[in-house]
Order: structure tokens, then C-alpha cells, then sequence
């Protein structure tokens, strides 16, 4: 390891030391000064953002003013690690909340402010240090987040940005400084990353794709759903987790809804990023935009039919399409991540709900029925971290955000993530 990047770890080894022992109340003042700094330079955060890869300028800054909100939500939060006294026949009969040390996380470029300040603002506000590992498109985010937590007067070592390529991940995860990781991206990325903590004994959280469905049946808001059935697959160029990316329709409003449907997916077109009227550029990288284009291929030769084509326009950037695809279509088990939507026609509530679960993933489904018994159908049944209804998925600081199957492990947001990155230590006697 280069010798500048283990004095980081050592440097956020030592932080951590200091840093465990401020008062909770008194890092939640920083955090509000951090939201503050970010809220006064959305603008300035947001051209970074777009720079490196390719968001519409108005969704950058409405991710940097979404941190804020978040920060906040931490700088008022209750303190949910204070010592808890159990009922028991001991004199000494407590539990303390204990930070484990300097945490490492592995971010991706999606959302290059929002993931690293969701995982590190509950990691630091326990009491951890962190040391970032960016993704390798994304190294100004990070260094731009490092300074907000400096100017909002965190300790020097408490957030530090690495500047690392992935390979060097293995080295830093094994290093004796790091106590654990987290990891948002791939499930190829994130089996590696846990597998290294694994061997290591080093807790690790995972939050990885999704292929979420957006089930609308026939007693829905049609327009409504159409709208933000829209919106839920194409924001952020399609590149998000918790996008909507399969929409299983009720058989008998598909004639009503698709046409709806189509029209609101087609106001998506291509611009300028740096245009605060822009909805949707270009993908991040070529190559993610190969692999997308790779995989619309494949849907086809497996039967699927195209209801708009996916048409690439430049290295990054496509007309958004939308395919029909039938059950049993390979491309079902993978993650479309990029603006390709999938729709399925299913025969009633059960064939619906077996379409939404029969995937690997499980992060954020979304049904939209005005009927309750309906909705509780689908609350109880659909295997997913969220259930949305009558909505899109947006994360909300207060709510906790997290997957099931090969969607991950642990949470993040909420007073939950608090308790991510600390050990409940018992203290019990006479
Ligand atoms: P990756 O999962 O490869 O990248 C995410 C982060 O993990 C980056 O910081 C990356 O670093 C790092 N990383 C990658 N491989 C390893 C490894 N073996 N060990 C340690 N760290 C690693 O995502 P991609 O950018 O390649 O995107 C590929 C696909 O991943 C997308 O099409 C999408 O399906 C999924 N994805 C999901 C995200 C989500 O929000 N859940 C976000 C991004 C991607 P580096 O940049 O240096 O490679």
C-alpha cells in the first residue's frame, strides 16, 4: 500500500480515539453546519456532480439540497445510543452502544454526494471515523465532501477521501485501522468486498442492485401512475437502485394505460445536462452504456418486443426505450441500469405478485390500487426493504432504506443506521 494512503488509516485511526469521545449532542452541531455549507453551494456541488457524470444539473443539486435535508434529520435525531438500563436482579445491568473504529466505504458514481453522506453521516454521528473509496469517476465528489465536513468543523481524520482504484480495495479492507465496510454497487463488487471482510471477521453492509416492479392495477390513478411510472424509470438516466424497471400492468387496463404511459415516457429526451430544463442526459460511462445496449439485444433474442426502441444517440446517450417481455425471459434476473423499462401483462393480483417477486433482487417495489385490502395484499407479500403505494420510491431520511435477496444486507437512514457500525457492549454484575 502506498505509504500516503496508510497514513490516512493510521490518521483516521488516531481521530477516532479523540473523536468516540465527543458528546453525541456535540456532533450533531457540526452536522447542521455541514447541511448548511451544502445547502449554500448546491449550485457549485451540483456542477461537480453533472461534471462527472452526466446528471441533469437541477437532479445534481437536488441531491446536494436532499443531503442537507438529511444531515439535518441526523442534527436533530434522538440519541438512540445513550446507555440503556435493562430490569434485571443486577447492580450493573446496562448496555452501551460502542463505535467499532474507522469505517471504509466503497461508493458508486449514481449518486456521488447522496450514497456517501448516507452511509457516513449515522457511521460518524455513532462515533466512527470513515475513509472513503470513490468511485474512480467521482474522486471530486469525495474531496468536495471532505472539505464541507472540514469548514463544518469535524476533526481533521474524522472523513477522509482516499482517491483509490478498486484494487486497492482488498489491502485497505485487510488493513488493522478498519473495523468494517460498506458498499453500494454491484453485486459482482459487493460478493468481493464482503468476501474480504468475511475473511477478515469485519463486519461489512451491502446495498446493491434491484429490478423493483411498479405494479399498476385496474382500479389505479391511471394518469397518475403513468406520470410517475415515467419519472420512476428514467430519473437519474435510469441509473438508480430503487428505480421503477419492470411495470406489470392488469390485463384489463392495458389498452388504457399503455398509450398514457408511452406518451409520459416519451417527453424524456436527451439534452444538455448543464441546462436546468434537462430531464435526461447521458449515462455516466461508454461502457455502461455497451452493457445496457447489450442487454436490450438479449432481451430481444429471448422473445421481447420492442414498444419503443432504445436508439443510442452518442457514446452515452439513448432515446429511452421500452420493451414487453414475457415470463421466462432471461433478462428478467438481471438489473437494467440505464433508461430501458420492461413491461409485463399480468392476468390478476396473484400471477402479479408472482412476477414481481420472481427475481433476485429485493429493494423497493411499488403498487398502485385504491382498494386496501389490495394494498395490504401486496404489503404482505412482495418480497422487498420498501413497499411504496401509490407512490414512487424516493429514500427518506426518517425511513429505514435497505434490501432483501441479492438486494443486500443492512440499513441504512433512520435511527437504525445509527446502530450499524457500533457493538452493544452488556455490562452486567454486582
Ligand atoms: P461497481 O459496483 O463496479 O462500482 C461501485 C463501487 O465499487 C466503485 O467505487 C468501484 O470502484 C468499486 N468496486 C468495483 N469493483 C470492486 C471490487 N472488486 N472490489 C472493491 N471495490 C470495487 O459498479 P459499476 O460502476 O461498474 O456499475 C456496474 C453495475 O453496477 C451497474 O450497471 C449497476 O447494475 C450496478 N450499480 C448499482 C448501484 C447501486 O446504487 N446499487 C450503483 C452503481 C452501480 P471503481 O470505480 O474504481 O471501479
Amino acid at each position: 500500500m502506498e505509504q500516503s494512503i496508510e497514513n490516512k488509516l493510521i490518521k483516521a485511526d488516531q481521530a477516532f480515539s479523540e473523536w468516540k469521545k465527543v458528546p453525541f449532542e456535540e456532533r450533531q452541531i457540526l452536522l447542521r453546519k455541514a447541511a448548511e455549507i451544502l445547502k449554500a453551494n448546491s449550485e457549485k456541488f451540483g456542477k461537480i456532480i453533472t461534471t462527472e457524470m452526466n446528471k441533469p444539473i437541477s437532479q445534481s443539486i437536488a441531491e446536494v439540497e436532499k443531503c442537507a435535508l438529511m444531515l439535518n434529520y441526523y442534527a436533530d435525531a434522538e440519541n438512540v445510543l445513550k446507555p440503556e438500563t435493562v430490569d434485571s436482579e443486577y447492580n450493573y445491568s446496562e448496555i452501551h452502544f460502542i463505535p467499532k473504529g474507522v469505517i471504509l466505504g466503497v461508493m458508486p458514481w449514481n449518486f456521488p454526494f447522496w450514497q456517501v453522506l448516507r452511509f457516513a453521516v449515522p457511521a460518524i454521528l455513532s462515533g466512527n471515523t470513515v475513509v472513503l473509496k470513490h468511485a474512480s469517476i467521482c474522486f471530486g465528489s469525495g474531496n468536495a465532501i471532505e472539505e464541507v465536513l472540514l469548514e463544518a468543523g469535524f476533526p481533521v481524520g474524522v472523513f477522509q477521501n482516499l482517491e483509490i482504484g478498486h484494487k486497492d480495495v482488498k489491502e485497505v479492507l485487510e488493513h488493522k485501522a478498519i473495523k468494517g465496510v460498506s458498499l453500494t454497487g454491484s453485486e459482482k463488487a459487493g460478493a468481493e468486498v464482503a468476501s474480504i471482510a468475511g475473511k477478515n471477521i469485519k463486519k461489512s453492509l451491502l446495498e446493491l442492485g434491484g429490478s423493483d416492479a411498479f405494479i399498476v392495477l385496474n382500479d389505479a390513478d391511471l394518469d397518475e401512475a403513468a406520470k410517475v411510472g415515467a419519472k420512476a424509470r428514467l430519473q437519474n438516466c435510469g441509473q438508480t437502485c430503487v428505480a421503477a424497471k419492470r411495470f406489470i400492468i392488469e390485463e384489463q387496463i392495458e389498452d388504457e394505460f399503455l398509450p398514457k404511459f408511452i406518451e409520459e415516457y416519451k417527453k424524456f429526451i436527451p439534452a444538455d445536462p448543464m441546462n436546468k430544463e434537462t430531464q435526461i442526459s447521458g449515462m455516466a460511462r461508454p461502457d455502461l452504456a455497451d452493457d445496457l445496449e447489450n442487454q436490450f439485444k438479449k432481451a430481444l433474442e429471448n422473445g421481447a418486443e420492442i414498444i419503443i426502441p432504445l436508439e443510442r444517440i452518442s457514446d452515452t446517450e439513448f432515446t429511452p426505450g421500452l420493451i414487453r417481455v414475457k415470463e421466462g425471459n432471461p433478462i428478467l434476473q438481471e438489473e437494467l441500469f440505464g433508461p430501458l423499462g420492461m413491461v409485463m401483462i399480468a392476468k390478476d393480483d396473484a400471477e402479479a405478485l408472482r412476477f414481481a417477486n420472481d427475481i433476485p433482487f429485493g429493494l423497493s417495489n411499488s403498487v398502485w390500487t385504491k382498494d386496501k385490502d389490495r394494498q395490504l395484499f401486496f404489503i404482505e407479500n412482495l418480497e422487498s426493504g420498501t413497499v411504496n403505494i401509490n407512490r414512487m420510491t424516493s429514500s427518506d431520511p426518517r425511513f429505514p432504506f435497505g434490501g432483501t435477496k441479492s438486494s443486500g444486507y443492512g440499513t441504512e437512514l433512520s435511527l437504525i443506521a445509527l446502530k450499524e457500525f457500533v457493538t452493544p457492549k452488556t455490562i452486567v454484575g454486582n
